[in-house]
């Protein structure tokens, strides 16, 4: 609740204003409360019990990106992130966004699905077929979508391909017998939920660059997904089951969290989250101890792999003629959640034959944010928008991104526009150029 949350934090805003040209629902609105300040004065005044929490509040939580690009520019250090996520629990708790068709979608979605890796497995495996049957092609050519929902028509050309291969198949198969037999570091890596399913493939190049790096990678196989959704959506006891189920799956199948040098994700939001397990279990008696280690030893990869010295890929043996124009997005949660900026342009600088084209606001949020282009679709496409008119700007044939959501946002956006340009995590841009270079001599 806001007034349970330590005071100090509520009245962290000095109101200064630094915030607000950083803010994207404030530069498209104008509006003061749709504003970092705006809104942490309406949480204060939810606090101090002059406020109620009423529908137009929980709306305004709601329109927040979550982007966290105000936290990055405040001088006061408010830690909206937690302002947020209290704020939003908050929403939930008293149910003033309540109808039977939004608890219907939330139970359905936080509860059933994103809590089961079973479940979601299920999903993914009938999607495929769907989409590869050309059951797909067949109601898109039969225009039998405009029968279904709105929301279902709207949400279509935003959902990701599914991988051919899930993470752990793929891991199974191809990469648990190609660890280094003398290894200088040991990692086991969190591989998501719909990462898991719909970017395998950033999380098999992603183990294949560990490999290349001297780490033996671990997949514990009872992993569920990180809870980022639910804390960032007011479920944050869902948030708090999920990070438990995590440290007994991560302790139980890697000898110990002690055993580990650190423990990997390759998604911003993922990342962002995870490194508060510690946070997020403080209260708890059992498992304090335990989200504490773990969260000394949650690291983003860029970050990791600056950390250790990355190997700068050698030229390919059959080089291109002309260099690869690479520009980068950063992904709010890790930029902002994470303060990790250098470390992902230090990777694609690895690469030989790439060159580097810095993108006009390359912090400002895409819109994706979560699911916020499937709740607040108007504002997310307007941010889209904005996105993708300053990557056609830079010319770019490749737009790095390291964050699963802005991968798919942005695809959407270039489609749209005709753009041809494909968007690739750092990490797979790398693992693709030590599949290409030159034998060693
Ligand atoms: S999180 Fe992003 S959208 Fe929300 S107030 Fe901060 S800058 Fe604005
Ligand atoms: S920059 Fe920080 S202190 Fe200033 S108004 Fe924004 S949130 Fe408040």
């Amino acid at each position: 609740m806001l007034r349970d949350l330590d005071y100090s934090i509520v009245q962290q805003c000095m109101h200064c204003g630094m915030c607000l040209p950083t803010c994207p629902t404030y530069a498209e609105t104008l509006m003061e409360s749709s504003s970092p300040r705006g809104r942490i004065a309406m949480m204060r005044a939810i606090a101090d019990d002059r406020l109620d929490v009423s529908q137009a509040f929980a709306e305004e939580m709601y329109f927040c990106l979550g982007c966290l690009a105000c936290q990055t520019a405040c001088p006061a250090g408010v830690d909206y992130a937690e302002l947020i996520e209290t704020a939003r629990a908050e929403v939930e708790r008293r149910g003033v966004l309540d109808t039977p068709k939004r608890n219907m979608i939330r139970s359905l979605l936080l509860r059933r699905l994103f809590t089961s890796r079973r479940n979601l497995h299920r999903l993914g495996r009938l999607l495929r077929l769907y989409q590869r049957s050309g059951l797909e092609r067949l109601v898109r050519v039969l225009g039998l979508l405009r029968l279904a929902p709105r929301s279902l028509r709207e949400l279509e050309p935003l959902s990701p391909r599914i991988s051919p291969r899930f993470t752990h198949e793929l891991f199974a198969s191809d990469y648990a017998r190609k660890n280094p037999e003398k290894s200088t570091y040991r990692v086991a890596l969190l591989s998501g939920c719909i990462a898991d399913i719909c970017f395998a493939h950033v999380n098999s190049d992603t183990i294949e660059v560990l490999q290349a790096n001297g780490c033996e990678v671990l997949l514990p196989a009872t992993q569920q997904c990180c809870g980022s959704l639910h804390g960032h959506n007011g479920e944050v006891e869902l948030a708090r089951q999920l990070a438990r189920e995590n440290l007994d799956a991560f302790a139980a199948e890697t000898g110990g969290l002690d055993h580990l040098d650190a423990i990997l994700v390759n998604a911003g939001g993922c990342g962002s989250h995870v490194k508060h397990y510690d946070r997020l279990l403080a209260g708890d008696a059992v498992y304090a101890e335990c989200a504490h280690s773990w969260s000394r030893k949650a690291k983003d990869i860029h970050e990791w792999l600056a950390e250790i010295g990355v190997r700068p890929a050698r030229p390919a043996v059959a080089p291109h003629d002309e260099p690869l124009r690479v520009t980068y997005h950063e992904s709010c949660h890790l930029k902002h959640g994470q303060k990790i900026s250098d470390a992902p342009r230090a990777i694609l600088a690895a690469i030989p034959g790439v060159e580097m084209i810095e993108l006009m606001e390359a912090d400002w949020c895409c819109g994706s944010a979560g699911v916020y282009n499937i709740t607040q679709p108007e504002m997310s496409m307007r941010l889209l928008d904005r996105k993708v008119g300053h990557i056609i700007d830079t010319g770019a044939v490749v737009i790095a991104s390291g964050n699963p959501g802005c991968t798919v946002q942005i695809e959407h956006g270039l489609r749209q526009r005709g753009y041809t340009a494909r968007v690739e995590h750092p990490v797979s841009l790398l693992a693709a150029a030590y599949r290409a270079e030159s034998p060693k001599e």
